[in-house]
């Protein structure tokens, strides 16, 4: 059967399947999602009605409804019609007409109050203007990245419109093979912390779950794509767990070569790998190498991204389902979900993942329609890997915060731009306000700002009492006075020569950025601290200087090198990590519904890897594997 009559069947079976009274004008495609155009349907009573289950159940496809494009009103009287609408505390910043597909985009702060009481307002704009009205939240704090992803879309709708219907006449392809077999090849990330990359294979599909980079170790950067079972040109899907460059860093670089498929992640996802993604150019232009891919391979990622909520079902491919659920790791992080076949074999990547509720996040999910497979991170899988509880290690903080403090040192937190950065914005903005610790300036410096403002930005994927804090209570931690952004050299010299302090940089391994340039600066003196919060891939300079290396070489910016004694006092808080210690992966493996038939495990140093695996394999009895890189694991 070839492409075009595969569409036909489809679509004549959904008018078959539709009450004769909507008239439907045009089917399209839309990447996942199958757009029927109507001209008198009755959108809101279809959405009440059964009519879209029914769909889905019988043909197990997403439909949406869109109406005509003779039917939808001028965008001017559109506007106006919606600002009278919509009370002035919507804080309404722009309205924009998406005419490719119909949208009317209603960019606000609250947009609680723009969709109104079970969504009268939307139904009230959707039956008088006939353009189908999607809110999205101005962020309390300005963020660029959400600013030019924001630009760039609006400025290329129609080439994200043709992209989309490229990638839904690929994915509703027909089945060419009906025994199913599927495999897993180990590009990256295995019996190794960084470059996470796994290739999913069907005899019809191929896909690669995360594409990242090795951080600590430039000559190990690319996981290995010159296997042979890996081709750029019959690649149908890239899936990203979450916004951590060993999961994300190199998307961009497939499109360098030619990709031109769709990536799936969630919404904050996208908006923090490209931050990432733009920034590692940057460090690439700083540290004198060239970089892997341009800003222009980092728009065209933005551009080919579908972003996902958590729990919808989503065609992929012709033989495959994703689904994303919580992973508790950082804002966005997902579980990944691939359903094979008719269903007759389904697969769980952990990604990273916390399972434990957090101040930021919820803890992660463990129930799935049906799971044969699972692939499990190691990251604290090693037998010695107890991490303390929260309360221990914010117990711990509190005190050294409080010692250094009082004897007039400065304390440098080194963490990732993304995750425990905000997790310890809550904690530190709780702290002063219930006078835990003193009144000192938390300066905040490199891209967590810029991080937290996306945060802001999309409140919905917050643990829930975060949420109820921000959204219904108006207290948002993140805008606090408490707070002072960092951002040019003048500052930090302020800072280094000023008085008792908390700073918060960038980079957390201490590979370049400023929090080096601050270590350097407050290593000699005794008085000071530093506290580790996160994990150090070996061969950093965190990983030394965690382990006790009492010097480090410091090369200064026009290429100096400095030899700078390590005095200040070194902690290493592993509570606010946001990985599973083994105890809770072991929790994870007892309470995760259903109990998979075979566990695989990843992203773990080598020893950390074998030992859980082991562990699985002894206390669970599963069949367990700790793959190598370059391996392929026949699942079925
Ligand atoms: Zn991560």
């Amino acid at each position: 059967m070839s492409f075009e009559s595969e569409l036909k069947r489809i679509m004549d079976e959904i008018v078959q399947n539709l009450p004769p009274e909507i008239n439907v004008k045009k089917i399209e495609f839309e990447g996942p999602e199958i757009a029927v155009y109507s001209e008198n349907a009755d959108v809101d009573a279809i959405e009440s009605s059964t009519i879209l289950k029914d769909l889905a159940k019988t043909m197990r496809k997403r439909v949406v409804f869109r109406w005509n494009v003779d039917k939808r009103k001028d965008p001017a009287e559109t506007e106006s019609y919606i600002r009278n609408l919509v009370n002035e505390d919507a804080e309404i910043t722009s309205i924009e007409f998406d005419h490719t597909r119909g949208e009317v985009i209603i960019e606000s702060g609250k947009p609680g109050l723009v969709i109104g009481k079970k969504g009268v307002n939307l139904k009230e704009i959707r039956t008088n203007t006939f353009w189908q009205p999607r809110t999205i939240r101005t962020p309390p704090l300005h963020s660029r990245t959400i600013q030019l992803i924001r630009g760039m879309l609006s400025k290329e709708r129609q080439t994200q419109k043709d992209i989309l219907l490229k990638i839904g006449k690929r994915i509703h392809r027909p089945v060419l093979f009906k025994d199913l077999k599927i495999r897993l090849s180990a590009l990256g990330g295995f019996r190794e912390v960084g470059r996470s990359c796994i290739l999913m294979q069907t005899r019809d599909s191929n896909i690669l779950l995360d594409v990242g980079l090795n951080v600590g170790n430039p000559n190990e950067r690319f996981p290995f794509f010159e296997i042979p079972e890996f081709t750029i040109r019959d690649l149908d899907a890239v899936i990203i767990s979450h916004a951590h460059l060993d999961h994300c860093g190199l998307v961009p670089f497939l499109y360098k070569y030619g990709y031109r498929g769709p990536v799936y992640s969630t919404l904050p996802t996208r908006n923090l790998s490209t931050m990432l993604q733009l920034d590692f150019i940057q460090i690439c232009e700083k540290e004198g190498y060239p970089s892997p891919y341009s800003k222009r391979d980092v728009k065209s990622t933005v551009l080919h991204t579908i972003p996902l909520s958590w729990g919808k079902v989503t065609d992929i491919a012709p033989d495959i389902k994703l689904t994303l659920h919580n992973s508790g790791h950082i804002l966005g992080s997902s579980m990944v979900h691939l359903h094979f076949g008719k269903g007759d074999y389904n697969f769980v990547y952990t990604g990273d993942f916390k399972y434990q509720k957090t101040r930021l996040l919820e803890k992660a999910a463990v129930k799935f329609p049906r799971v044969e497979a699972l692939l499990i991170e190691s990251t604290y899988g090693g037998p010695q890997d107890r991490i303390p509880s929260r309360q221990e290690s914010e117990r711990e903080l509190k005190q050294i915060l409080n010692s250094t403090l009082k004897r007039g040192g400065k304390v440098l937190i080194p963490v990732l731009a993304v995750g425990r950065a905000q997790e310890l914005l809550i904690v530190l903005e709780e702290y002063i306000s219930k006078g835990f610790i003193d009144k000192v300036p938390i300066f905040i410096d490199g891209l967590i700002s810029e991080a937290t403002a996306i945060h802001t930005a999309n409140p919905d994927f917050l643990s829930s009492d975060l949420r109820e804090k921000i959204l219904h209570q108006g207290k948002n931690p993140f805008l606090s006075d408490y707070f002072e952004t960092v951002s040019a050299q003048e500052e930090r010299l302020n800072i280094i020569t000023g008085g008792p302090c908390i700073i918060l940089a960038t980079s957390g391994m201490l590979i370049g950025g400023p929090s080096v340039q601050y270590l350097k600066a407050l290593a000699e003196d005794p008085n000071n601290a530093l506290i580790f919060v996160s994990y150090q891939v070996s061969g950093t300079l965190g990983s030394r200087v965690q382990k006790g290396f009492k010097s480090f070489n410091y090369v200064d910016a026009k290429g100096r090198t400095q030899l700078v004694k390590i005095n200040l006092k070194i902690f290493t808080l592993e509570g606010f990590s946001g990985h599973s210690s083994r105890s809770q992966i072991s929790q994870f493996l007892r309470r995760i519904q259903p109990r998979p038939k075979k566990v695989l495990v990843c992203h773990g140093e080598e020893s950390k890897a074998i030992s859980l695996s082991t562990m699985i394999h002894k206390k669970l009895r599963k069949s367990t594997a700790a793959p190598k890189n370059l391996e392929t694991v026949l699942l079925k």
